[in-house]
């Protein structure tokens, strides 16, 4: 998004400081994404080169983290079963707020082609919320790359709110992934 139309579109009676701030920081936190891969399935593979030379997402914005505590977003990148579920669901909430999710391929979407396996997760945003899409089997790095393009537009207009709907309907995705996972035992983490 255009940075200056950004500002010149609001009245200026009504633009407050905090609202000023607000701007600030979604502007130069959609411009500064920190990125743990969860290499769920196949698609997995578009992720090396495009975080390396051949694609270099660095130079839009966009970086590996070490850690999940030090990422802002986490990529999902193909089909999820009863097992990583749960190690996705673990990572995700370690994450600090906020925070986005960007699914890759068919199979978080629909299950792709393992729909009717008896072990795949077949809709990734019953259980986690998911800001954005990438469709492909498997995406190319072309398609993560606007992907993310998307993600930052979303963030940079205040859009990109899929955490805060985690926060607010906690009950119903705990509700749905305990449906699933049956040896929960897991922390509630404080984000
Ligand atoms: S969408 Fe295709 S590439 Fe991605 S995990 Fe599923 S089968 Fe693999």
């Amino acid at each position: 998004m255009d940075k200056d139309k950004y500002f010149l579109n609001e009245k200026p009676g009504k633009l407050t400081y905090s609202g000023v701030f607000k701007r600030i920081d979604d502007w130069t936190r959609a411009r500064s994404l920190w990125v743990v891969a969860y290499g769920t399935g196949c698609g997995a593979i578009e992720i090396r080169p495009t975080f390396t030379s051949r694609f270099d997402a660095e130079r839009l914005g966009m970086r590996m983290a070490g850690t999940p505590r030090q990422a802002d977003v986490i990529i999902i990148s193909g089909y999820l079963t009863v097992k990583t579920l749960k190690r996705v669901i673990r990572v995700y909430e370690q994450m600090q707020s906020p925070k986005y999710v960007v699914a890759l391929g068919a199979c978080p979407i629909n299950g792709g082609m393992y729909y009717d396996s008896y072990n795949a997760i077949n809709k990734l945003d019953l259980y986690l919320p998911v800001d954005v899409w990438v469709t492909g089997c498997m995406p190319r790095p072309e398609a993560i790359l606007a992907g993310f393009k998307r993600l930052q537009e979303l963030i940079d207009s205040g859009r990109a709110d899929g955490w805060k709907k985690y926060i607010e309907n906690l009950d119903w995705y705990r509700e749905n992934q305990k449906k699933i996972i049956k040896n929960w035992r897991m922390p509630n983490y404080n984000w």
